[in-house]
């Protein structure tokens, strides 16, 4: 097979507060499609994570050690203006349910407003995956619930030890 990725570039902004089975399945498939996949880690002052953004970006980085294609960064902000800061031109989101839709095309949008050259693409996330988000995962885990199903075993180390406060 030839390689015909042309050398694109994809920006996969999230949380990622934390990373989980859904995403980490999303990323593996996107670098079968783009060149590089950037997983940005936005740093939200207004929500309170569970993880830091360095405890986050370790841990992706961590899981994707021998994914040279996959390279993790932060940005605070607009993500637009991060886009622009960059040499990336497509952002890569996933897209679970139609519950998913609105927002996501209403974030599409506004950011081809406010940069036209910038692209939003969408990839439906596995059919095994689509219940799984960090939100479920963290009142899962608070409530002593078992999530080695819902996210990789070095997340799940982390996720124990936060809960049992070590
Ligand atoms: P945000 O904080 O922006 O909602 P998340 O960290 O929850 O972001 O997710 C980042 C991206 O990963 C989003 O595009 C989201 O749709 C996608 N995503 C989250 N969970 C899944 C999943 N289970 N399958 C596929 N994509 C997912």
């Amino acid at each position: 097979m030839t390689d015909d990725k042309c050398g694109i570039t994809a920006v996969f902004p999230g949380s990622f507060d934390p990373i989980t089975v859904g995403h980490i399945d999303l990323i593996e498939r996107s670098v079968a499609v783009f060149d590089k996949v950037i997983v940005a880690v936005a740093c939200n002052q207004e929500k309170t994570p569970l993880f830091s953004v360095s405890e986050r970006i370790s841990m992706i980085e961590n899981i994707f050690s021998h994914t040279p294609q996959v390279k993790v960064e932060t940005f605070a902000g607009l993500l637009i203006n991060y886009m622009l800061s960059g040499e990336a031109h497509v952002i890569l989101r996933g897209l679970r349910a139609v519950s998913d839709f609105e927002y996501e095309f209403q974030m599409a949008l506004m950011n081809r407003k406010l940069a036209p050259g910038i692209e939003t693409f969408f990839m439906t996330s596995s059919a095994l995956y689509t219940y799984v988000s960090s939100r479920i995962v963290k009142e899962l885990a608070s409530l002593g619930g078992d999530v080695s199903d819902l996210v990789h075993p070095l997340v799940e180390e982390k996720i124990k030890e936060k809960y049992s406060g070590s």
